[in-house]
């Protein structure tokens, strides 16, 4: 915890930023046909780098939750809940990892509109303790996220799959489940400039703070 005291700045009410670093104009609305569940640790809300929430200020119909471990029943809903009474399928953003037995096999992956695409908002240890604190997230079947094609790659460092902000994974995954990079695209643009501004507001260093 930082001893010194808040200092009242004012807020923008969509980015949750100081108005002075609002990321607003960088929101590129799309509407993806995959369904978006967004489960960001509370340690994501104020990182100046962090990506989940202007990923969900951008794809329509995205649901965001804040938290780190969540009950069971309200999980299952945010899971797996269909408005139109279709089943749904939730689809985990996560690397496979040796001995994760009880991880469901990947279900048929035709119809983006049925697959609810499930991404955790979280440094690697966070997302791995969000895994642990919610058995019923280790079970859902991964989405291994291949490397981008060379094509995709307007990032100026080369980022291997594993190394990808929450909204670059989330955009690569989309666009691999429905087939069309060409409509993450403008996104993924947009987060360019937002690393740029990131970069001139952030001290150096700021990165890899991870309190926990
Ligand atoms: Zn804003």
């Amino acid at each position: 915890m930082s001893g010194a005291p808040p200092r009242k700045r004012p807020v923008c009410p969509r980015c949750l930023r100081a108005q002075s670093s609002c990321i607003c104009h960088w929101i590129r609305s799309l509407a993806s046909q995959t369904q978006v569940l967004i489960l960001q640790h509370p340690l994501e809300i104020h990182q100046a780098k962090g990506s989940g929430r202007l990923l969900h200020l951008s794809l329509e119909g995205s649901v965001l939750v804040v938290g780190e471990q969540f009950e069971e029943g309200r999980l299952r809903a945010l899971l797996s809940a269909s408005e139109a009474g279709q089943a749904i399928q939730p689809l985990l953003l996560y690397p496979r990892t040796p001995g994760d037995r009880q991880v469901a096999l990947l279900p048929d992956l035709a119809i983006p509109s049925r697959l609810r695409l499930v991404i955790l908002d979280a440094t690697w240890r966070k997302s791995r303790k969000m895994l642990h604190l919610n058995p019923l997230l280790q079970t859902l079947p991964r989405l291994p996220l291949s490397d981008p094609p060379a094509s995709q790659y307007r990032i100026r460092k080369a980022h291997r799959a594993d190394q990808l902000s929450t909204l670059e994974a989330a955009c690569h995954a989309l666009a691999q489940l429905e087939q069309n990079a060409a409509r993450y695209l403008p996104l993924l643009q947009a987060f360019d400039g937002f690393v740029d501004q990131q970069a001139a507001y952030v001290p150096a260093g700021d990165e890899f703070n991870d309190p926990a």
